[in-house]
């Protein structure tokens, strides 16, 4: 194990990319990237980590932010739950430690949205402490080093890979070692034609002495995504430059707290299911008969087909879920970027 900790370490020094987080041990700072960075391209957080923590610089900022304001921030970043648990943990964080992420681990964990591997990540970036993080470049990397062949997601291999990884953390600068592991696994041992070559752990590669490094990990069994057929509308009140557009506030778990467009699932092919999307919304306002453009969205499994109508002269009183808005507002609300679509098929 030392021998692997101090290849990666020297080959760390040398290859990490240069990236915003890495250029401070503030947890709070840690603890926004490694949230922005689950599921999210390194390239697509750079830009949000740099206005969230503009906008929100230290736990007491965000704290006292509203919902609105936080998921305005991660408008397009998607998962939107990770946004309002952080919100949720940050403002724990406030009040019960003055503000102070805490060095402790248990109550690291305790915190709303910390998981195993937010907490070592914060762990061990910002505290120096030796505990393991395991994500899907720390899987894949563990997977060949140990040459580890049940599938990826069960919870077999799971136990075995956070274990590997907590042999491997003990050492020197332990919070270096977990990101050269994330690193090897983004830059070199990547799911597809990893480059072997130049490895640092070339030499003590299980998968690679057994030639099985196109076979490992073994991906967890596919689930085909399910077909789902939607209208919305897009209701409007006024014209030209005075146009406002009518959105609810989301309940559903996975756009919670955020604005969208009135929307059903489609069971005929005429306005009928937007009329009834509108009267669920409590919204009057005169339907168009056909459907204005068609969009097809992948979301989470989801494969979503969904037919946009456009309904004026909307009528509805406002409340704390359903709000009209003036277009040149919908860029400071928090919306998905299902919705932004949907909207630019109706006012592109
Ligand atoms: S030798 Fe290849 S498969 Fe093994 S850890 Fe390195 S990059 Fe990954």
């Amino acid at each position: 194990m030392a021998a692997i900790r101090k290849k990666l370490l020297g080959w760390y020094d040398e290859a990490a990319r240069d990236l915003p987080w890495r250029r401070t041990r503030d947890p709070y700072a840690i603890w926004v990237s490694e949230i922005m960075l689950q599921q999210t391209r390194v390239d697509t957080v750079i830009p949000y980590y740099e206005r969230f923590l503009t906008s929100f610089p230290n736990p007491r900022a965000l704290a006292d932010a509203d919902e609105d304001a936080v998921l305005s921030h991660w408008s397009g970043l998607g998962y939107y739950r990770r946004a309002r648990l952080l919100h949720a943990g940050v403002r724990e964080v406030v009040a019960q430690y003055d503000g102070e992420v805490p060095e402790d681990a248990e109550a690291r964990r305790a915190l709303p949205g910390v998981g195993p591997y937010t907490a070592g990540a914060i762990g061990s970036i910002a505290f120096e402490k030796e505990e393991p993080i395991v994500d899907g470049n720390v899987t894949r990397v563990l997977a060949r080093l140990f040459r580890i062949d049940t599938p990826v997601g069960a919870s077999v291999t799971s136990k075995r890979v956070w274990e590997e990884a907590a042999r491997l953390v003990p050492g020197v600068r332990p919070g270096a070692f977990n990101q050269a592991l994330m690193e090897l696994g983004a830059t070199v041992c990547t799911p597809k034609q990893p480059k072997c070559e130049s490895c640092p752990l070339l030499d003590d590669c299980l998968a690679r002495a057994h030639g099985e490094v196109d076979t490992l990990p073994v991906p967890r069994p596919r689930k085909s995504p399910t077909q789902v057929k939607l209208a919305a509308v897009v209701a409007t009140q006024g014209r030209g430059r005075d146009q406002r557009v009518w959105l609810l506030r989301s309940e559903q778990s996975l756009f919670a707290g955020l604005w969208g467009l009135p929307m059903t699932p489609r069971s005929r092919f005429d306005a009928h299911d937007a009329r009834g999307a509108l009267r669920d919304a409590g919204i009057s306002a005169s339907l168009g008969r056909e459907s204005i453009g068609r969009l097809d969205h992948l979301l989470s499994h989801r494969r979503m087909q969904i037919d946009v109508f456009r309904a004026t002269a909307a009528k509805a009183e406002s409340s704390e879920t359903r709000r009209l808005f003036r277009l040149d507002e919908l860029g400071s609300v928090g919306i998905s970027t299902l919705t932004q679509k949907l909207l630019s098929v109706a006012f592109s």
